[in-house]
């Protein structure tokens, strides 16, 4: 069996699944008060509901010229970010299945790893593009994991909690490796269109009122 890398954290040992305020569950680390444990499963159903206004919002301005981009506005459809921003529609819209994509919390690591987006089920696309065939590589499925207590991972108090809004930085941050597809570990996997993309997805998420 190959060894996991470091970074594919362990996401079903040391967990519970408990129910959020709008029905679904969520995988949760054991340990902390049983309030601190609902509450993490209440902040991750805080997080699809502000992802999935977000995504609203994004997919509402697909027309709209807000982009700046070589000096003039352009709508982010006729962008580059548009494949990626389609492809993020995909895998987080729930469209009929509310588990196709995952929340849960971020598995206690002594690597740092404060979230990670997690890709599941690689597979391999084919389109044609002026006369040529292109392959490339799309996840399927994802999961994302975020810290929501920040003391978990060097065995500080388990009943701490992150601010809100420093949840939801990391989130745009996670929900931005989808939008550039990012489906293997690279060193680093924030070279240039990253930040961009990240800067737009924060613009649109202050828009619409998540942050
Ligand atoms: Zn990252």
């Amino acid at each position: 069996m190959v060894k996991k890398p470091f970074w594919d954290v362990e996401e079903e040992l040391g967990f519970v699944k408990v129910k959020a305020w709008d029905a679904h569950y969520y995988k949760v680390w054991n340990q902390g008060t049983d309030e601190s444990i609902q509450k993490v499963a209440d902040i991750l159903a805080n997080v699809r509901r502000d992802i999935n206004k977000l995504l609203q919002h994004i997919w509402e301005v697909q027309n709209v010229s807000n982009i700046q981009f070589e000096k003039k506005k352009i709508p982010w459809k006729e962008h580059p970010i548009a494949f990626g921003l389609y492809h993020t529609f995909d895998i987080h819209i729930p469209n009929g299945n509310p588990y196709g994509y995952n929340y849960q919390e971020m598995t206690p690591n002594k690597y740092g790893i404060l979230g990670l987006n997690k890709p599941k089920v690689i597979i391999t696309k084919q389109f044609q593009y002026n006369g040529k065939s292109i392959q490339y590589e799309i996840a399927e499925k994802r999961s994302m994991f975020l810290t929501i207590r920040p003391k978990l991972s060097d065995g500080g108090d388990p009943n701490k909690f992150d601010t809100y809004s420093h949840i939801m930085d990391l989130v745009l941050h996670e929900l931005t490796h989808t939008t550039c597809n990012d489906v293997w570990w690279k060193k680093d996997n924030h070279l240039h269109p990253f930040h961009k993309y990240e800067g737009l997805v924060k613009q649109w998420a202050k828009e619409c009122g998540i942050i």
